[in-house]
């Protein structure tokens, strides 16, 4: 008998319909191993004068004792104990800490595999390996590097800012990001512009007309700032002679996308359906364990050559022989991502399971269907001939008391590619633009009708999930294991309020940033977390040594704690403004501030005026199921948070459950996911 170690129940029924007798599959159910939850549980040695030695002290996490017992009883029965957890740092890691709980006197192999397919797991039983040391040593460093963080700055936080904050290595610098866009915004000041249109007509023909936007005046770049302006352009445009002085035509091409990874995933659940990153993984990864997709945390956009065959195989028979490339499509992965977890992109295990015929399972299976659709339409698209169209642009001169350039741009679609998958999806500007008469150099028009609009500048928009984590990628910080444990947890700890779809930093997430940047400027710094992530990269190829980054973070890091702890100035929360009048003083403005007993209003010309109010919250974008009131947030005698309606007593309707807006459920999370140590740091 041998015993093969997986996360969780649906690894194990998936697993054990592709293994015959003669094979025990069991899960750790995540990690039943790790640093104690109730202190920081790395202890620190000193070496020499400027090195340390890190020590995590592990154990047997609380509650899975049984569990435990459970897997010593089987490997007592079993041969041989093969690990068959996720293929990458964590699943590693997971796998380690059982080695070393279970293999005593036993021969004990590691096999990954990225796909739950009969194929994959018997090509990986037949190719069993050791454990990977440099990927749980990675897997470590971010682990302990979390806990210094957490457990040695929360402290300083309580002190200069608020009790009970806690720190976080990434999540600071993600809240960063989110508190700067707020600062662009509050200190962006709107510029007026003025659009002007004009329609003409041709000459000829049928006399059809199509409208130009005024983009210069004598040659150079029209500058319309007021409404005096405008009116003056008008009146001139409006008896000025015009003639076509360009015609460009020309084919434009739209690439399909390439295919999913983790972030790009996130980003388009995010967009199409309203998800958070989260609520994508969860759904990601029971499909991942119920075998129809393959890994879903991944950076690569590679694609296994088999799949490609059968996804070219399906586009000419489904679409024709005109849809598919005479060469497959290739995506270039990132140089940085690190070779042997960048196995494939994200996509069906089964080419053949269209998105008709797949079915979801189980609570979470409405939800399967949407993201699996997702994933299906990509992985068969980024496989197609991109889209053609036909462009044209017409310049028209305008001669008036000045001299004008209007232009105007068509384009026509003669070849719908990957598009065609899309077909009722697929909106953009490039779809609303006009289709031009044929038009010639030189040709003369006729002035038919002007508009003329006040528009402003806008600021640069908030962020939502799809793009802060596109930004997070970008520079750099995080993983495809951290984006959704990253977002989850800065709008836990109520640094950011996350308000329809998008993001907004609390007042004590503003308090928290601006004393980090101002203490801990180098560890703020988005390049010095980027570099972070390169290091725990090098550490997971066996280029760089765990504890030696440790030290060298630890160093400067703790150097810089003590200074921070004697000298630096507390940094205030700032009250929360309501928008509202002082009722009593007429002054003030109402604030919201936090007291012993929870938040309350007060005024802001506090000790001077003495207001105080009762605060009533409101759970946004949720009504009450019973009579359509709002939903208010309150809490019992005891202080414990629950929700009732603002109607009652005539309505009795209450739940100790935050009500959920429609659209942003989050479903029930599998054993595997939730207990696989997502949340990184000091808690
Ligand atoms: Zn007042
Ligand atoms: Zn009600």
């Amino acid at each position: 008998m041998q015993l093969v170690i997986v996360e969780s129940p649906t690894k194990i029924k998936s697993l054990s319909k592709y293994l015959g007798a003669g094979y025990d599959v069991q899960a750790s159910m995540g990690h039943i191993v790790d640093l104690p939850k109730s202190k920081m549980g790395v202890e620190i040695k000193k070496i020499g004068n400027k090195s340390f030695e890190f020590v995590p002290e592990y154990g047997v996490v609380k509650g899975k004792s049984d569990q435990v017992k459970r897997l010593k009883t089987a490997a007592k029965r079993a041969d041989s104990i093969i690990l068959a957890t996720d293929p990458d740092r964590e699943g590693e890691a997971i796998a380690y800490h059982v080695g070393n709980l279970l293999g005593e006197g036993k021969k004990v192999s590691r096999i990954t595999f990225h796909s739950i397919t009969k194929e994959a797991i018997l090509e990986a039983l037949e190719h069993p390996g050791k454990l990977d040391m440099a990927m749980v040593d990675a897997q470590q460093a971010r682990r302990v590097l979390d806990r210094l963080v957490g457990y040695e700055l929360s402290p300083v936080l309580w002190r200069k800012v608020r009790r009970g904050l806690s720190a976080g290595r990434v999540q600071s610098v993600a809240v960063r990001l989110i508190v700067e866009r707020e600062g662009e915004i509050e200190a962006f000041k709107p510029v007026e512009y003025w659009e002007i249109r004009v329609e003409v007509v041709k000459q000829t023909g049928k006399k059809e007309g199509l409208w130009l936007e005024l983009m210069k005046v004598f040659g150079k770049k029209a500058s319309v700032g007021n409404a005096k302006t405008a009116a003056m352009y008008v009146e001139d445009l409006k008896s000025a002679e015009y003639k076509v002085s360009l015609v460009e035509k020309k084919e434009r091409k739209a690439y399909a996308k390439p295919p999913f990874k983790t972030s790009t995933l996130q980003q388009a659940a995010a967009n199409v359906m309203g998800w958070t990153s989260k609520k994508t993984m969860t759904v990601a990864q029971s499909l991942y364990e119920q075998g129809n997709i393959t890994y879903h945390r991944t950076d690569s956009l590679n694609l296994a050559p088999s799949a490609v065959e059968l996804i070219r195989k399906f586009i000419g028979s489904e679409f024709g022989a005109e849809y598919v490339p005479a060469e497959p499509n290739v995506y270039k992965t990132s140089t940085k991502v690190v070779a042997q977890e960048a196995h494939e992109a994200i996509r069906p295990t089964d080419m053949n399971m269209g998105t008709n015929s797949f079915v979801g399972s189980g609570e979470m299976g409405r939800d399967q269907e949407k993201l699996y659709g997702l994933i299906w339409r990509r992985t068969i698209s980024c496989q197609m001939k991109p889209a053609v169209f036909d462009s044209v642009r017409v310049d028209v001169s305008a001669e008036g008391e000045k001299v004008y350039t209007l232009v105007a741009r068509g384009e026509t679609m003669k070849f719908d590619g990957w598009r065609k998958l899309y077909r009722s999806q697929v909106s953009g500007d490039r779809d609303q633009e006009q289709i031009l008469p044929e038009m010639n150099k030189d040709e003369e028009l006729d002035f038919k009708d002007i508009k003329s609009e006040q528009k402003f500048t806008l600021p640069p928009p908030r962020y939502n999930d799809a793009s802060l984590i596109k930004e997070l990628e970008k520079r750099g910080i995080g993983r495809p294991s951290t984006y959704a444990s990253i977002v989850a947890t800065i709008i836990a700890r109520r640094y950011v309020d996350r308000k329809e779809r998008k993001f907004y930093p609390t007042s004590v997430g503003k308090a928290v940033v601006e004393f980090l940047v101002k203490n801990f400027p180098v560890e703020m710094e988005y390049e010095f977390t980027a570099k972070m992530e390169e290091d725990l990269d090098d550490i997971a190829r066996g280029k760089q040594s765990w504890q030696a980054m440790l030290s060298d973070f630890y160093g400067p890091f703790s150097k810089q704690l003590d200074q921070v702890k004697d000298k630096s100035e507390r940094v205030g929360v700032e009250a929360e403004k309501t928008g509202k009048k002082c009722p009593e003083c007429g002054q003030g403005d109402v604030v919201i501030r936090e007291g012993k007993y929870g938040k309350f209003l007060s005024c802001s010309r506090f000790p001077e005026c003495k207001y105080t109010g009762k605060l009533i919250e409101y759970v946004e974008g949720v009504v009450c199921e019973k009579c359509g009131g709002k939903i208010m947030v309150k809490k019992t005698r005891t202080g414990r948070e629950f929700f009732g309606c603002e109607n009652y007593p005539k309505c009795d309707w209450a739940s100790w459950k935050r009500p959920v807006v429609p659209g942003q459920e989050e479903s029930n999370k599998e054993a595997g996911d939730e207990s696989r140590g997502e949340d990184e740091s000091g808690e």
